[in-house]
């Protein structure tokens, strides 16, 4: 009963969830000893259109950890505190064709983009030039307003990660010895890891996501969050890098500019229509959310999202 009343949105989601659940294939993240922990049950999805339409099916307010999804919204965040010119001093742009935990910089000794871990040590570090102890704080704020509700962390993964991090460490010291990083190498580290560690739900990222394609107003909260300007840039690199090394299938198969993390979530923004937001932490070779992937893929071939082909 009421199925047939559903909004054709609503009953689209659904199918999604209906199709996919049974697919088990991927597995959970394991570098991080407490990412083992996750239910490869778990499936959510949002979407929120630029009008402030909700639309949420399965496990859409189970919390889980932004991991990776928030180098996106760091970025902004950086770009709004220091500037273009500071930003682009310290981080490149270019897709780096490697690994995100790669240890790899440009020949000028900067981070190939800030999807990457040392692009994304980078942007923590930017912050902390301008708050110091305060930078979490700011990140959580900003974050926050992107999602339209408080945001918390979780203290269990943040623990987890900041004790066996040492690759980040590592990367983090080299971009110390070329002054990317020039202060507190450990107080950005802790940064960094804390902000992987912000608790969303798949429709706190749809609500995220919608922000971006609204042009960086929360079409929820009606807070003006970033500058257009700032967005453009931020979805541009969502399109160049944000899906690992699947970065240029993605665009080329999906076509909407999108982050995932190795939480198991998946923003995607499309300007100007909706923002879409998955959960679920089974993940396939490039490290990319199985299920959050075929929603993708779905809703952008149902309804003909791919962003080269608007009329
Ligand atoms: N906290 C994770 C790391 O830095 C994030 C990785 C990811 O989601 O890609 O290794």
């Amino acid at each position: 009963a009421g199925y047939a009343n559903e909004p054709p949105l609503q009953r689209f989601l659904a199918g999604c969830y209906g199709d996919f659940k049974s697919d088990y294939s991927g597995t959970v993240a394991d570098y991080i000893p407490e990412l083992k922990r996750a239910n490869p049950a778990h499936f959510g999805i949002g979407l929120v259109t630029i009008d402030g339409h909700v639309y949420e099916v399965g496990d859409s307010a189970m919390p889980f950890t932004i991991q990776s999804v928030s180098k996106a919204f760091v970025f902004a965040l950086a770009l709004d505190l220091v500037g273009e010119e500071r930003v682009a001093a310290a981080i490149g742009v270019e897709p780096s064709g490697e690994a995100f935990n790669s240890i790899r910089l440009t020949n000028d000794n900067r981070p190939f983009n800030p999807m990457v871990n040392a692009g994304a040590i980078a942007c923590s570090g930017l912050i902390h030039q301008v708050d110091g102890a305060h930078a979490f704080e700011r990140i959580r704020e900003k974050l926050s307003q992107f999602a339209g509700r408080e945001l918390d962390v979780d203290d269990a993964v943040h623990a987890s990660e900041a004790l066996t991090g040492n690759r980040n460490r590592a990367i983090a010291w080299l971009l110390r010895n070329y002054l990317v990083l020039q202060d507190d190498v450990d107080a950005v580290l802790d940064t960094y890891f804390r902000q992987c560690a912000i608790l969303v739900t798949a429709r706190d990222l749809a609500v995220m996501a919608a922000t971006l394609a609204n042009r960086g107003v929360n079409p929820v909260t009606g807070v003006s969050v970033i500058s257009p300007n700032i967005v453009a840039r931020t979805l541009s690199v969502m399109t160049s890098s944000g899906m690992y090394d699947y970065a240029g299938e993605w665009i080329y198969r999906v076509g909407i500019p999108a982050k995932s993390g190795v939480g198991g979530g998946i923003v995607a923004a499309l300007p100007s229509q909706m923002g879409l937001g998955t959960f679920s932490p089974c993940l396939d070779s490039h490290g990319n959310s199985v299920r959050g992937l075929k929603v993708c893929e779905a809703l952008s071939s149902r309804f003909d999202l791919h962003m080269l082909n608007r009329s």
